[in-house]
């Protein structure tokens, strides 16, 4: 049993817990709790007026409370007098439906009842910049094929170790890092383990990376296409299912070596084509979490970039162990989905994809033809194949009409979704550019 968070910080010397939850776009939301008040906050909760965040509430709305989950403690390498946690929110004893952790623990416990435990990996890309964002943080940076370039991750070495060395730290597994193919573009991977667990590290991860770029006078951006014309920051997911959560874990259902069919031929098991089935069925719809700002569709979809290829799907198509698809299946036992950025909520992402898998698996839903060709060359042979939204108000109207994919995320949520994301389109459209000057004031 994990222990409370008043020993915690007795045992560790932290004086103050973070009490963090993440709104429906991603934000994380913290109170700063002094650890001789945590131990009437672990059992109630921090106090918040949901409104003033990005989760569909009024004002008038009663006290939101974020129940911290002490399991998912974890004391800030940088500032260890200082405690991170996770909270499930609740409003008048009830989980608030629409927040993003409680519709994922929502959708763990649906698949855990079919005896599925969900075990991901993220790869979170980002890029370092100039403290004010318009610029790379390393001028040196500019290699035609930047990606793996030694002399340039030594020139960010001392963020670069510091991260891993936390990592490291807090147990978390890091096995490598690496200078990413867009210029001032990094990566760092980590071990898989199940969704929550990968939520709340791919959470940590984002708020730790900030803060160590920050340290150093850098800016770190998730952005999906922060640089025009340049690779944009992906969040791939790795995706298995279990026979048990955590350690007790011993079989994974996704593994085979019966060599049946075309997926067999991958070492991906019956099971594991049906999940795979959903997502490749609920793809497009999937868009509106997993690329969920207006930027998002500039990844997606993109020209071809300097360093020669977006590393990005544009449209909804799996393989083997080619890189050009949607979803790649990269060895046995395991698939991986390229289509979401760093803009996704670490939250939703996992639960989206547990719902579309989920949905997959009980309609014993067919993946279809694998495709192995290379798309960025070859895409336009490909017939049938699904297109992915073209932008944002594309995705979220996609998600709109896939009733089956809304209800299992849950109607409270996509309703609140749908409703936020389209707001923040309307005012994206009211913005004027100076492309449409360019395009229309001599017409
Ligand atoms: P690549 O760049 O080749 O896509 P990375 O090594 O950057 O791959 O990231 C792979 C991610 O997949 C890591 O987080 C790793 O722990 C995770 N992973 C490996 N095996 C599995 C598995 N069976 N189930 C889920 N995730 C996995
Ligand atoms: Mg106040
Ligand atoms: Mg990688
Ligand atoms: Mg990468
Ligand atoms: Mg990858």
């Amino acid at each position: 049993m994990t222990k409370s968070l008043a020993a915690f910080a007795k045992d560790k010397g932290v004086k103050y817990f973070m009490i963090s939850f993440t709104d429906l776009f991603g934000g994380q939301r913290a109170k700063l709790v002094p650890a001789q008040a945590i131990s009437d906050m672990e059992e109630d909760g921090a106090g918040f007026a949901g409104f003033a965040t990005w989760l569909d509430m009024t004002p008038a709305h009663p006290d939101m409370l974020a129940v911290p989950d002490a399991s998912s403690v974890i004391q800030l390498p940088w500032k260890p007098e200082v405690a991170w946690v996770a909270a499930n929110p609740v409003m008048e004893g009830e989980d608030v439906a629409q927040a993003p952790r409680n519709v994922l623990r929502r959708l763990i416990d649906e698949a855990a009842a079919e005896g599925l435990h969900v075990k991901t990996g993220v790869e979170a890309e980002y890029f370092l910049l100039t403290p004010d964002g318009n610029a790379l943080s390393d001028e040196f940076d500019t290699a035609e094929k930047p990606c793996y370039d030694q002399q340039a991750v030594m020139r960010r070495y001392d963020v670069v170790r510091e991260i891993c060395d936390y990592m490291l730290e807090l147990g978390w597994g890091p096995y490598q890092n690496d200078h990413e193919d867009a210029n001032g573009q990094f990566e760092m991977n980590w071990d898989f383990d199940d969704a929550l667990v990968t939520a709340d590290r791919h959470s940590f991860f984002k708020f730790m990376t900030k803060s160590v770029a920050e340290k150093h006078g850098f800016r770190a951006t998730f952005m999906p296409k922060p640089v025009e014309g340049l690779t944009g920051n992906g969040a791939h997911v790795h995706i298995s299912v279990w026979d048990a959560p955590g350690k007790k874990a011993k079989t994974n259902m996704f593994a085979t070596d019966k060599g049946e069919g075309q997926t067999g031929e991958l070492g991906l098991s019956e099971q594991g084509a049906h999940f795979l089935g959903g997502i490749m069925k609920h793809a497009s719809a999937m868009a509106a979490i997993t690329n969920p700002t207006v930027n998002s569709y500039k990844r997606i979809n993109a020209p071809r970039t300097t360093s020669g290829a977006t590393w990005a799907p544009n449209t909804v198509t799996w393989t083997g162990n080619n890189r050009t698809h949607m979803v790649r299946v990269p060895g046995p036992g395991r698939f991986e989905l390229r289509l979401a950025d760093g803009a996704a909520n670490p939250y939703l992402l996992q639960a989206v994809v547990i719902a579309a898998g989920l949905s997959g698996i009980r309609s014993k839903a067919d993946p279809g033809k694998r495709h192995d060709i290379d798309m960025y060359a070859e895409g336009h042979k490909v017939r049938g194949a699904p297109k992915l939204p073209l932008n944002m108000l594309d995705a979220i109207r996609t998600y709109d009409k896939d009733k089956e994919l809304k209800a299992a995320l849950g109607e409270e949520f996509s309703k609140a979704f749908i409703k936020l994301k389209t707001n923040e389109w309307n005012s994206y459209c009211a913005h004027f550019s100076q492309w449409e000057k360019d395009h229309t004031l001599d017409i």
